[in-house]
């Protein structure tokens, strides 16, 4: 089987699983354990924030820092399409209070700042106030979509006019820098706090990381235990999260797997492929007549697994555990399943 359902679907590697058994460990709520610790002081460094948490999923990290930067009853700025609206149960809601206002405006799924302006709600007697602009980089949705610094910038400065703070769910986050060929750090310089995770096209089992200030990430460990996330020996999961971080200059090899497999599966009949710019692609099949799911039935059929992204689009993910050859294999086997007449 084929699967390019997620980047969440590669499995630790032996380095990994070596590293898992041979982490020296503690109990990470007292902040005795060292390889926490370690990966918490390696990641910061890497996104050029202050501090960083382990915590155990993306979902868990952008819900800490909705609710350490809010308070209850308050706006969050959000795109329609963007994971904490689509795919996060409404924890926003759930968890810090807050409603969400969802904009629209830009295909990039990047509010800009006049819509920002436009969105911005200041307290009063009737009123709740805006108390948190939320992006999203890459944009999931919208095709893996790699942000450009400029745009990050325009609409940070935007929120900070207004005293608003800026989250960015940077769940790919590594993999656009990788695909705009700038550091990291000029993604998170203009905002005040992000969220990574190790666990998709990095490779690790398990885990996220959350990064801001000090004084921000000290309030997000408190908010971290309430959810339920302090974990105790973590660095038997840390640990292969550290050897993650060592992952990042492959994912140009997903970058261009994920272009090839785009320009083979154009070349069939009825598909319309979105090109992609990191290592998702998106795929309309409403030229075959078929609904995603018949679709994905046919390439399931075949071996290959894809995820439906609405009623006439898949999405295909590449990612470290399929190779080149698989992502050739692939086209062959959906040009195969999609062309036959059954
Ligand atoms: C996967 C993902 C998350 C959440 O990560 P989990 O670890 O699955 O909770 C958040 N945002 C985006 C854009 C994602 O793709």
């Amino acid at each position: 089987m084929i699967d390019l359902r997620s980047d969440t679907v590669t499995k630790p590697d032996d380095e990994m699983r070596a590293a898992a058994a041979a982490a020296e460990v503690g109990d990470d709520v007292y902040g005795e354990d060292p390889t926490v610790n370690d990966l918490e002081a390696r990641a910061a460094e890497r996104v050029g924030m202050e501090a960083a948490l382990y915590v155990p999923t993306g979902t868990m990290g952008n819900q800490i820092a909705a609710r350490v930067h809010t308070e209850r009853g308050q706006e969050v700025l959000a795109d329609r399409k963007s994971h904490v609206v689509k795919y996060e149960l409404g924890g926003f809601a759930q968890l810090a209070g807050l409603q969400v206002r969802m904009l629209d405006a830009d295909p990039r799924g990047v509010p800009t700042p006049a819509e920002i302006d436009a969105s911005y709600v200041e307290e009063d007697l009737h009123r709740p106030g805006t108390g948190l602009l939320c992006l999203e980089n890459t944009h999931n949705a919208r095709g893996g979509l790699a942000i450009a610094p400029e745009k990050i910038d325009a609409a940070a400065d935007a929120a900070h006019d207004r005293g608003v703070p800026v989250h960015v769910d940077g769940a790919r986050l590594f993999n656009a820098a990788t695909a705009l060929e700038v550091p990291v750090a000029d993604l998170t310089d203009p905002i005040d706090s992000v969220m990574f995770c190790l666990s998709k096209g990095l490779g690790a089992p398990v885990g996220s990381m959350l990064a801001g200030s000090a004084e921000f990430i000290e309030r997000a460990r408190r908010v971290r235990k309430l959810f339920g996330g302090g974990m105790r020996q973590a660095g038997i999961v840390a640990a292969p999260g550290l050897r993650a971080l060592e992952n990042v200059q492959d994912l140009e090899t997903d970058h261009e797997n994920a272009r090839l497999l785009a320009a083979g599966l154009a070349e069939i009949d009825g598909l319309d492929v979105r090109e992609p710019e990191t290592n998702i692609v998106l795929v309309d099949v409403s030229g075959l007549g078929l609904t995603s799911e018949d679709v994905l039935d046919r390439l399931e059929d075949r071996g290959v697994r894809a995820s439906a992204f609405g009623e006439t689009t898949l999405r295909l993910c590449t990612h470290r555990c399929v190779s080149r050859d698989e992502v050739d294999r692939a086209v062959e086997l959906a040009a195969e399943g999609l062309s036959s007449n059954d």
